[in-house]
C-alpha cells in the first residue's frame, strides 16, 4: 500500500464512488478554522462549521478517509462504548442521560446527512449484539430494561437462543439484543459524501498535506511542507494517526490495529441464512468480532486485533478463523479482500474531547466512531461559535493517561490485551 492511497485490498476502495484528488496546500492561506485530518471527525466538524458560515480549510495527510473512516466495519451502533448502567454509575443519571441522548442524536445525524446530501453509501437499518457467553444473557436483559426506564429508549429487544439462531444461522450464541435504530453503511462512500457536502458548503479540502507543526498564538499557524494555514481555531482530528503532533494529548489514546475480510458474493439464500434481516452484528468478546453484508451480498467480517505495529503476514488467513468459528458453513467461500486500519481507544472507552486555548481535539472513540463523530463535529462547531454547554459534557469526562505514557503504553497494553484475549478463549 502506498502511503497516500486507500488500502488496495479493501472492498471499500474497490467500490468507492468517484472522488477526484484534491490539490495539496500551496503557500500561505488564512481561514477562521483549520481542520487537521480528513476522517469522519474532521469532515463532520468542517461541514458543521462551514454551514455556520466559517471559512474552513481541511488538511489531510493522505486522501480523504484514508484512516479508520474509510476502512471500518460501517456499524452505526447504539450509545457509547460504555453501557447505560455504567454511564449512570460513572456520571449520575442526568449526565448519563444527556450523553446517551447525544449519542442517539449522532445516529440521527448520520441518516439525516445521508438523506439531505443524497449520499450513496448503502445504508441499511438495524444492529444485533450477540451474546458469546451464557452470562451475557442477564446483563443484556437488564440493559434493555435500563435503556427503557432510564433513557426512554424503546428500540432494543431481547432475543433468546432460538431467536438469535434464526437471525444469524449460527449455533454459538446464547442470546442477543436486536436494535431497530442505527444500522450499517459503506464508510468510505459515506465519508466521500461528507467531503463533497463540505466542499459544497465552502470548505477548502487539501489532500497530501501532512501537518508537521502547529505554532500556537492568537492566530495559530498550521504548517505543511508546501504551505501554512493561519487560523484563529484549529481542530485536531487525527485519531490513531496523531503521532507526536500534539504530545499533550497523545498519551490519552492508544492506537490499535484491526482487520476485516470480505468473502465472494453470497447467493440471496446464503445471505439470508447468515443474517436474516440484513442488520449488522457484533459479539460480546473482549476482542470483538463484527460482521454484516455488503450491498453485493459479501460477508464483511472483522475480527482479531493486533497490538504490534506490524500487520499479520496474511490478513485473510488471520481473520478467517474468527469468521469460521461463527459460520463454519462458509469454509469453502473465497475471500476476495482483506485489509486493516488503526483505531484509537481510551482507558475509559469514551471519546477524549477537549480544547487547549483555541485548539480543539476529539479522538479515541474506541470502535464507536462511525456514529459518534457526527455529534462531536457538531459540538465542536457549537463551541467555536461560543455555545460550549454540550461540548463541555464530553470535555468534562476525565481521562487517564495510558500507563507508561506514549513510550511504555504499548508493551503494557499488549500484556493487558493478551490477558483479556486469553480469557475470551477460555
Ligand atoms: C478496522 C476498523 C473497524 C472499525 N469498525 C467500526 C465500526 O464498525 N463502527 C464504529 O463506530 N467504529 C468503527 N471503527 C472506528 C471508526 O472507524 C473510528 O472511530 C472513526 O473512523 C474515527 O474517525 P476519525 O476521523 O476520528 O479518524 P480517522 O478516520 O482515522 O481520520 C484521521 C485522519 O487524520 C489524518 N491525519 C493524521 N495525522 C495528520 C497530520 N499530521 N496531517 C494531516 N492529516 C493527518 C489521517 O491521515 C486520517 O485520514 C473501526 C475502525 C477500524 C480501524
Amino acid at each position: 500500500m502506498g502511503p497516500f492511497e486507500h488500502p488496495q485490498n479493501s472492498y471499500y476502495a474497490a467500490t468507492a464512488n468517484p472522488f477526484g484528488e484534491r490539490p495539496a496546500l500551496a503557500g500561505a492561506v488564512t481561514a477562521d478554522v483549520c481542520v487537521v485530518g480528513g476522517g469522519f471527525t474532521g469532515l463532520s466538524a468542517a461541514l458543521n462549521l462551514a454551514e455556520r458560515g466559517y471559512k474552513v480549510v481541511l488538511l489531510e495527510q493522505a486522501r480523504i478517509a484514508w484512516g479508520a473512516s474509510g476502512r471500518n466495519g460501517g456499524q452505526v451502533n447504539l450509545g457509547l462504548r460504555k453501557g447505560p448502567e455504567d454511564l449512570i454509575a460513572a456520571f449520575g443519571q442526568e449526565r448519563a442521560r444527556a450523553l446517551f441522548g447525544m449519542a442517539e442524536e449522532s445516529r440521527r445525524i448520520v441518516t439525516e446527512r445521508i438523506a439531505r446530501h443524497g449520499i450513496k453509501c448503502d445504508f441499511k437499518p438495524g444492529t444485533l449484539h450477540a451474546a458469546s457467553k451464557a452470562r451475557d444473557c442477564g446483563w443484556m436483559q437488564d440493559e434493555i430494561d435500563c435503556l427503557e426506564r432510564q433513557f426512554g429508549y424503546r428500540g432494543a429487544r431481547y432475543l433468546d437462543r432460538a431467536a438469535v439462531r434464526q437471525e444469524l444461522g449460527s449455533d454459538i450464541f446464547h442470546a442477543g439484543v436486536l436494535d431497530s435504530g442505527g444500522g450499517h453503511l459503506h464508510p468510505l462512500n459515506y465519508a466521500l459524501g461528507l467531503a463533497a457536502a463540505a466542499e459544497a458548503a465552502g470548505v477548502q479540502i487539501c489532500e497530501q498535506s501532512r501537518v508537521t507543526r502547529i505554532e500556537k498564538g492568537t492566530l495559530n499557524r498550521v504548517e505543511t511542507s508546501g504551505g501554512a494555514v493561519s487560523a484563529k481555531y484549529v481542530v485536531l482530528a487525527c485519531n490513531a494517526y496523531l503521532g507526536d503532533l500534539e504530545p499533550r494529548i497523545a498519551g490519552k489514546i492508544m492506537p490499535i490495529a484491526n482487520f476485516i475480510i470480505a468473502t465472494e458474493p453470497l447467493s440471496e439464500a446464503e445471505a439470508r441464512e447468515v443474517i436474516a434481516r440484513d442488520v449488522c452484528v457484533a459479539d460480546t468478546k473482549f476482542v470483538v468480532s463484527y460482521w454484516r453484508l455488503s450491498a453485493d451480498r459479501r460477508l464483511l467480517f472483522g475480527g482479531g486485533e493486533r497490538y504490534s505495529t506490524q500487520p499479520p503476514a496474511d490478513i485473510k488467513e488471520f481473520v478467517k478463523p474468527y469468521m469460521l468459528r461463527v459460520y463454519p458453513q462458509l469454509a469453502g467461500k473465497r475471500i476476495d479482500f482483506g485489509w486493516g486500519g488503526m483505531l484509537a481507544i481510551t482507558v475509559s472507552r469514551l471519546p477524549h474531547v477537549g480544547r487547549m486555548d483555541n485548539v480543539f481535539y476529539a479522538h479515541g472513540y474506541s470502535g464507536q466512531g462511525v456514529a459518534v463523530t457526527g455529534i462531536i463535529g457538531q459540538l465542536i462547531a457549537e463551541a467555536v461559535a461560543g455555545t460550549a454547554e454540550r461540548f463541555d459534557l464530553f470535555a468534562a469526562i476525565r481521562h487517564q493517561t495510558f500507563p507508561g505514557g506514549t513510550l511504555l503504553r504499548h508493551p503494557l497494553l499488549v500484556a493487558a490485551m493478551l490477558w483479556y484475549a486469553m480469557r475470551d478463549r477460555l
